[in-house]
């Protein structure tokens, strides 16, 4: 039966058109090699199991933009695993998005939604579709457009898909009806809704307050907290904002957040009146962060990166979070990161730290927050929606967040066991690795063949 190394070899081989597919197979893989140990994960080839989505579906949609031009693009779902719960994982709508990018996320989604503890399963869907410049109306036809097709695919106990890059409230509203609409049901199908209709509170701030409370407890291990340390976030999207707003809760000084224009750099951080200008700008406006580095006279760093920022400028920073993209931070601004004096690097995105980025974290003994273990705020309160809506309820806020925290908590100390237990204390990548593919690993013994 297939050992790691081998499924590793062989994925590389076989997906090479796939490169993110591959970076992420990899980068999980290869930490789970002390788990051969368990002589029933080869019996069943559980490792060359895992790589293989249960389900790929490939789909049309057609829509119409305002001067009546018919336009076609393709939609995307895949259903990786659903060992512990039905799949569960954004939708991504972005110009660009092709299936090595949601089988990238898909595969992630599985060791993260496991780490949560809750029962989901790993999916994850999307469209080469931007909602950038696109009217209300544009964005309405396309996501029921979109449902009409993915309606036959998902359920409450099959597949539950959420919000993801330009997928936030308002597209998860038009989805949501037109599934509605179709079925007949109104079930908790999707999560990320709007609380009037079966949303859950606290799930907008999910993944940025999550992100805190994980890097919180992990600072917290080796004696420190984040009172007065500088913050530097990146991106000024969902995750970020409630990211900064934490932050900024828990003492710290948020210095830097992002967009795709580039960078401001505010020294007395970003908080109270100038957070609230920044949040509406971003959720409402759709505006430029050019805007605020206007409105408050910031430095702005045209169509460049925090992290390109820091590299050159040299300023200080204790903590970062990219919050924004995929592979933000390369090798490069790693050992700008580490000239910077950063203490800790925690994932808010989904895989922001290339390879290489990693390695100089832990060879230069960063505190390093893995996303699969970070970000998992998000889709654990995603859990925590469905469990509302299977029982006709909605909790308060309080009782949302302390669940969340509850669970951050957990998933670090899961994360860090398991470093422990299989053989590098502290490396919580690894742990985070491992203690996810247990889980699934297991079940999937249970099953047999099936
Ligand atoms: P949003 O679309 O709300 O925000 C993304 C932000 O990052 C925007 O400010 C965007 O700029 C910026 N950005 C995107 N791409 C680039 C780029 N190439 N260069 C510079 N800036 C960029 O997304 P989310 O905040 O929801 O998601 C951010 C990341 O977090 C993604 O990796 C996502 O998969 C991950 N994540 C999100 C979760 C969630 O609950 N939302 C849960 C777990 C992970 P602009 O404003 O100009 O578009």
């Amino acid at each position: 039966m297939a050992k790691v190394h081998e499924v590793i070899a062989k994925v590389k081989e076989r997906y090479s058109n796939e490169p993110e597919f591959v970076q992420a197979v990899e980068e999980v893989l290869s930490s789970l090699e002390p788990t051969e140990k368990h002589k029933e994960f080869l019996d069943y080839n559980v490792y060359e199991r895992l790589v293989e989505p249960d389900r790929v579906i490939i789909f049309k949609v057609v829509w119409e933009d305002d001067s009546h031009n018919i336009k076609v693009t393709q939609g995307y779902r895949v259903q990786f695993n659903n060992a512990i719960g039905p799949y569960k994982g954004g939708l991504r709508f972005r110009e660009g998005v092709y299936l090595g990018e949601i089988k990238f996320l898909a595969f992630e989604q599985i060791f993260k939604n496991s780490l949560t503890g809750l029962p989901m399963g790993g999916g994850k869907g999307g469209a080469n579709f931007s909602t950038r410049g696109k009217s209300d109306r544009e964005i309405m036809r396309f996501c029921y457009s979109f449902m009409s097709e993915l309606f036959r695919h998902i359920g409450p106990y099959t597949d539950v898909p959420a919000g993801d890059i330009g997928v936030g409230a308002k597209e998860i509203g038009y989805l949501y009806a037109a599934y509605k609409k179709i079925r007949n049901e109104h079930t908790g199908v999707l999560t990320g809704k709007s609380f009037e209709y079966g949303g859950s509170l606290i799930r907008p701030e999910a993944t940025g307050y999550g992100l805190l409370y994980f890097t919180a407890e992990m600072l917290s291990h080796k004696g420190m907290d984040l009172n007065g340390k500088i913050v530097a976030v990146s991106g000024s999207g969902n995750v970020a904002l409630y990211a900064i707003k934490k932050a900024t809760e828990m003492g710290a000084r948020v210095v830097f957040a992002s967009d795709t224009k580039g960078t401001i750099y505010d020294e007395e951080g970003i908080s109270g009146e100038k957070w609230e200008f920044l949040r509406d700008l971003k959720e409402n406006r759709r505006g430029s962060i050019k805007d605020y580095a206007e409105k408050y006279n910031v430095p702005f760093f045209e169509n460049k990166s925090v992290w390109d920022v820091i590299k050159e400028q040299g300023i200080k920073v204790d903590i970062a979070l990219p919050c924004a993209t995929q592979n933000e931070i390369n090798g490069e601004h790693a050992e700008a990161l580490i000239k910077a004096g950063v203490i800790a690097v925690s994932e808010g995105a989904n895989m922001p730290s290339t390879p290489e980025a990693i390695k100089i974290y832990k060879d230069n003994g960063i505190l390093f927050g893995p996303a699969k273990a970070a970000n998992a705020g998000g889709v654990a309160v995603s859990g925590l929606e469905m469990s509302q809506n299977s029982m006709f309820i909605q909790w308060d806020a309080e009782e949302v967040d302390r669940k969340l925290m509850s669970i951050m908590k957990n998933i670090y100390k899961k994360s860090y066991e398991a470093s422990e237990a299989y053989g590098k204390p502290g490396d919580l990548e690894f742990g985070a690795n491992i203690a996810g593919f247990l889980r699934v690993a297991k079940a999937m013994v249970y099953y047999g063949l099936y």
